[in-house]
């Protein structure tokens, strides 16, 4: 090794000009070029200041430095936001951006975004439109409501409605349905930001309807119901069905709010999934507004709609806070063609990901898995033992959270180990460190990849890349 000196460090002009970066300007501009090569020298300036011995010469050739200016750059360059393979088996996994979208969204999302569209524009007089205008007919007939309107999420939803109908005054909910969701969406928060004064009624697993009409008094503006998304209270319960409630509250001129959740606009059961209630069940049973997510079962963007009677709608399209809250041409332009597949029923779980994930027949899920054993078995070594397994998939988002879905998938144990909980972490962040990470999860001393999220199109991605693990 020849010693480094601060004599044959080259300049950033003559770095710039030298062949080896060329394609790096080209790729990210000269500025960005500059900066990188300043830090770069920077940085061997500083080595070669505290201990010049120390420093190879040959870090300080052009060829070294752009060498090194490249993999900064490429990291500064590089996309946070990653796609990812969704092992887990929670097929609507928040924290992996909830629902796929059908292909039809994302065509049109892809030409909403190249090009200018009738987002607030009247195309057949020329004036001003409405962007709510896009969805508003397509929801009211999926729903059986009289009026829509759509703002960027569900708490956004909540907060709105809340916020329209009942700053300043009491809003009945059951003690059983003061739900938290994940990331800080907690009942009682929301309503005190909205400025709604809570009033809790009933006990965490029994309410009555004389517990909701005992408390109207003159100054309640409404009674809520919310969906209990993501936990279950069983035993000893009694909840208030939906059109007791809407009784109660009509009876003193009061309207229902139902936070609906994941809020499905099909029966499940068809498919045979568990039930959960629709939105049209809940206006029917007497609901005078519905809120519900976009990107849960729905299987869209991440929106809130709210569904329910004219006027209602009206006082909260007039409050300041719903141009806050709107949503952009993007979020519409992904919505309205998956509500439109809903108006084909019979080919809705073919076409709607979300649903076709849901639905996937176990053999084929089953046959994936054993071709795939050897694949993984020789990509994760001798250390670890490879299994074809059956496990549950959870359908996520709170939705039916004691509901599972039988699924298979690969099971993969330290085939012998005093620490299988280290050699399993060593495992799970190879995987998250792949070009497209691989998340599954470790439970009962395996780490589990359950391949329902993992369709026949996305399979030779996920194998090509498996040469790359390094265990
Ligand atoms: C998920 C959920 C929300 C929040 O919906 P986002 O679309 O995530 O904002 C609110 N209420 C209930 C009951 C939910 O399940």
């Amino acid at each position: 090794m020849s010693r480094a000196s601060l004599a044959t460090l080259p300049s950033v002009d003559k770095l710039l000009q030298h062949s080896a970066l060329q394609d790096l300007q080209a790729a990210h501009g000269k500025t960005a070029c500059t900066q990188a090569l300043r830090d770069v020298l920077a940085q061997l300036r500083s080595a070669v200041l505290a201990d010049g011995a120390a420093v190879d010469a040959a870090h300080l050739a052009p060829e070294a430095i752009a060498q090194t200016a490249r993999s900064a750059l490429g990291q500064r360059f590089a996309p946070r936001l990653r796609t990812v393979f969704n092992l887990t088996g929670t097929v609507l996994h928040t924290n992996l951006g909830r629902a796929l979208l059908p292909p039809e969204a994302i065509e049109s999302v892809v030409q909403a975004m190249a090009a200018p569209v009738n987002l607030e524009y009247d195309l057949a007089s020329g004036g001003r439109g409405d962007r709510d205008d896009l969805v508003e007919a397509l929801l009211c007939e999926l729903t059986g409501a009289e009026a829509a309107t759509v703002v960027n999420n569900n708490a956004a939803a909540v907060l709105l409605a809340l916020g329209t109908l009942a700053p300043g005054r009491e809003v009945i909910v059951s003690r059983g349905e003061l739900v938290e969701i994940g990331g800080a969406f907690r009942i009682p928060d929301v309503m005190a930001r909205a400025g709604a004064q809570l009033v809790e009624v009933g006990t965490t697993n029994r309410t009555h309807p004389r517990d909701y009409a005992n408390a109207v008094g003159e100054h309640t503006a409404l009674l809520m119901k919310v969906h209990c998304s993501n936990y279950a209270v069983t035993g000893f319960t009694k909840n208030v069905p939906d059109g007791e409630v809407a009784a109660i509250a009509h009876a003193r001129g009061l309207p229902l709010v139902v936070d609906l959740g994941s809020g499905t606009l099909v029966d499940l059961r068809q498919w045979g999934l568990p039930h959960e209630t629709t939105v049209r069940e809940t206006i029917e049973a007497g609901a005078d507004l519905v809120t519900f997510s976009g990107d849960k079962l729905l299987g869209g963007p991440q929106a809130g709609l709210i569904v329910g009677r004219k006027d209602l709608i009206a006082q909260i399209k007039a409050n300041p806070l719903k141009r806050a809250l709107r949503v952009g041409k993007i979020t519409l332009a992904a919505l309205e063609p998956v509500l439109r597949l809903y108006l084909s029923p019979d080919q809705l779980a073919q076409r709607l990901t979300t649903l076709r994930l849901f639905t996937r027949p176990a053999v084929q899920m089953q046959a994936q898995a054993e071709a795939l054993v050897p694949l993984v078995q020789s990509a994760v070594g001798s250390t670890f033992a490879v299994t074809p397994a059956t496990m549950c998939s959870q359908i996520g988002s709170g939705a039916l959270p004691v509901e599972s879905l039988p699924s298979h998938g690969l099971r993969i144990a330290p085939v012998q180990s005093q620490h299988p909980g280290r050699q399993l972490q060593r495992l799970e962040t190879t995987l998250r460190q792949l070009p497209r990470p691989v998340i599954g999860r470790i439970q009962e001393d395996a780490l589990w990849l359950d391949l329902r999220c993992l369709e026949a199109a996305d399979q030779p991605a996920f194998v090509q890349q498996l040469e790359k693990l390094n265990p």
